[in-house]
């Protein structure tokens, strides 16, 4: 009998006690009678996905839910990001993640450009190279932009060591934190700083595209931010001899599948959003795990609500992501001949207090469907808290998930 790896990661999912629902967080209001199901078969228990003094962002949890310590392979972005569009990582070079952005008077107005579409990005893209990148301006070493999807771009460039760590010495934020912020305040502790005077430069001739004429929001910058030397990661057939693949709507999720040696499958419906195809999700995911050993199967809906304090919204995705992909992928393996071994956990709080990302701790789940064991009656945060099991979630791979060959 084969042994097959699905991890399933709503991304966001798991949040504090919320007034407006009672007072239970949006995992205990939702019906999901598939994570309970897992809960009440399965091992329950709770995962540190973030280090201490680490931003919790999406790229370090999902890393340790990978398996990997986000301590011992840092990674920034801007190279996960290369990876999800193909690009090789190569340690000589530096991969920025690239915003086409619009700056009216001076201040930053919109993260994307009016959401502009990849088909003008990358034709943008083109000319940008021409005129600012690619001419000659630059002190040292080759760069190159790469179009991505939307207004997410990469800039590659290599270049040697000392130059290397100059650039990294910039520490820019996101546009999307720095809406209403002064493009030159902003820049002005940097201004020396040869990619940063890219920056500038892309300024004064992307203004005068004909592209922007009567748009509303002009793609006028081009915003470089978390670069990263690109690393190679031990893949999970290194490691664990699996073969498999990464289903997601988010380019980073997707990157860092790359790097740990997953293909990534076309889905055709997927936002990231709310309006996600679900079922898409769920149907792919099941055709991968006929075909190979694992699946990561993330879902990006729970944490958009988080950001937008939306907890009813959030308590609907749950609910969705239970009814639409994980009760229908627990009812069909059940019935596989293969042993089916499911990992359930978010990979980090995202709270409709505050909008943001947390570093607490998450619940997790394992289930196997040839393998039932008797837990709690529900899969919440109290529940797994109460289990008393703590671990570092880049531990959970490899000791309760993928190493243990016989029941749970
Ligand atoms: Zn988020």
């Amino acid at each position: 009998m084969k042994t097959k790896y699905l991890i399933l990661v709503p991304d966001g999912m798991a949040d504090g006690p919320v007034k407006a629902l009672g007072g239970k967080t949006p995992l205990e209001a939702a019906r999901t009678p598939g994570f309970d199901r897992m809960a009440r078969e399965g091992l329950v228990g709770m995962a540190r996905t973030v280090p201490k003094g680490v931003i919790p962002g999406s790229d370090v949890a999902n890393l340790a839910i990978l398996g990997l310590d986000p301590a011992r392979y840092p990674l920034q972005r801007g190279a996960i990001e290369a990876a999800s569009i193909g690009l090789p990582a190569r340690p000589d070079t530096l991969y920025f993640r690239v915003n086409l952005i619009t700056v009216k008077n001076d201040l930053i107005a919109d993260y994307s450009a009016g959401h502009i579409d990849t088909k003008s990005a990358v034709k943008l893209l083109g000319l940008i190279n021409r005129q600012v990148v690619l001419n000659g301006s630059l002190p040292a070493g080759q760069a190159r932009l790469y179009g991505g999807v939307g207004y997410r771009h990469t800039l590659a460039w290599r270049a040697p060591a000392p130059f290397r760590s100059v650039l990294m010495s910039v520490h820019l934020d996101g546009p999307h934190d720095l809406i209403g912020r002064n493009v030159g305040e902003v820049l002005k502790p940097y201004e020396n700083i040869p990619h940063v005077m890219v920056m500038q430069k892309s300024r004064r001739v992307m203004s005068a595209f004909p592209f922007n004429r009567g748009r509303k929001s002009p793609a006028n910058m081009i915003w470089l931010w978390a670069q990263g030397e690109g690393k190679r990661l031990p893949t999970l057939r290194e490691r664990f001899g699996l073969s498999g693949s990464v289903v997601s709507g988010v380019d980073l999720i997707r990157g860092l599948g790359k790097l740990v040696g997953l293909s990534v499958f076309a889905l055709k419906r997927s936002t990231g959003y709310y309006d996600t195809d679900f079922a898409e999700k769920r149907m792919a995911a099941l055709r991968e795990l006929k075909q190979k050993d694992f699946v990561y199967l993330h879902i990006e809906a729970p944490d958009e609500a988080g950001h937008e304090k939306n907890p009813r919204m959030k308590k609907k995705m749950i609910e969705t992501i239970d009814q639409k992909v994980l009760s229908p992928i627990l009812n069909e393996v059940s019935a596989w001949p293969d042993r089916v071994r499911i990992l359930a956990m978010p990979d980090h709080p995202t709270s409709c207090a505050t909008g943001r990302h947390t570093s607490d701790p998450v619940p997790y789940v394992i289930w196997d469907s040839k393998s039932p064991r008797s837990g709690p009656a529900a899969f919440t945060e109290r529940l797994a808290a109460k289990s008393g099991r703590i671990l570092p979630a880049f531990h959970l791979l490899r000791e309760k998930f993928v190493q243990m060959k016989e029941g749970l």
